[in-house]
């Protein structure tokens, strides 16, 4: 297990199963909140690191998505902390398992019923989502229907999950994700939006001003699906031929 300091307030702990798994601790006014829960025997962890933050105790878990390395450790942590748990309205029915996620045959409950609570938007019409303490939701699909990635605007860090991952400070886009140009799209949106001084991703860990390194990523993927449409074509060439 490491833990990283990210920022005066924000922590980050993981582990290394094959690829990284990271959690974020961020210090609020009144407590701390969790960003994630990865596994469930990070639990324990990820406690004690809450403690030695000095910060208060549990307040509040967000959630980016309801994939299995994200909600694991959710049953453990609740049975010690009775804290709300919040993650994107859309993204509910499919982690409790009346949907099933894009690109599975199956709906699976990978959080039990009753546990989460849709994250609160403002009143204006546009609906979007309110602020919990320094953090701000933003709605992020593509990797899975209701990812929601959250921006410290103070310190200017975006805690991503899995709406990119990275590799040596580099991003690279999402593994296992069914609409992958959906989930480029929020991500280059939103970076380009926010602008953030560094991304934490759960898969890959940190990287610094990622909205600079966007024309860069953009044209490699563009020339990625050019070499593949080239391809394809002299495949059907030939396969009319003979
Ligand atoms: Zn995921
Ligand atoms: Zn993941």
């Amino acid at each position: 297990m490491a833990v990283k300091v990210i920022t005066d307030s924000i922590k980050s702990i993981s582990v290394w199963m094959g690829i990284s798994i990271h959690v974020w601790i961020v210090a609020e006014e009144d407590g701390v909140t969790l960003v994630d829960t990865g596994l469930s025997f990070m639990t324990s962890s990820i406690l004690k690191e809450i403690d030695r933050m000095n910060a208060g105790p549990l307040k509040r878990i967000l959630l980016t998505h309801g994939h299995s390395d994200h909600v694991g450790g959710l049953k453990k942590l609740l049975r010690t902390h009775d804290v709300p748990v919040y993650m994107h309205a859309k993204e509910i029915p499919y982690a409790e398992g009346d949907l099933a996620y894009p690109g599975k045959e199956r709906a699976y409950a990978h959080v039990e019923k009753g546990l989460l609570q849709p994250l609160p938007v403002t009143a204006g019409k546009n609906g979007e989502l309110a602020a919990i303490g320094a953090l701000i939701p933003y709605f992020t699909p593509g990797h899975s229907p209701g990812h929601t990635v959250y921006y410290h605007d103070k310190e200017r860090v975006l805690l991503a999950g899995d709406m990119l991952n990275a590799k040596s400070g580099r991003i690279i886009p999402a593994r296992f994700t069914p609409d992958p140009e959906m989930a480029m799209r929020s991500g280059s949106d939103i970076l380009r939006r926010l602008d953030p001084e560094r991304m934490e991703v759960c898969h890959g860990g940190t990287v610094f001003r990622p909205a600079g390194q966007l024309d860069d990523l953009e044209e490699g993927l563009k020339q990625a699906r050019e070499a593949e449409a080239r391809l394809q074509a002299r495949k059907d060439s030939k396969k009319r031929r003979h």
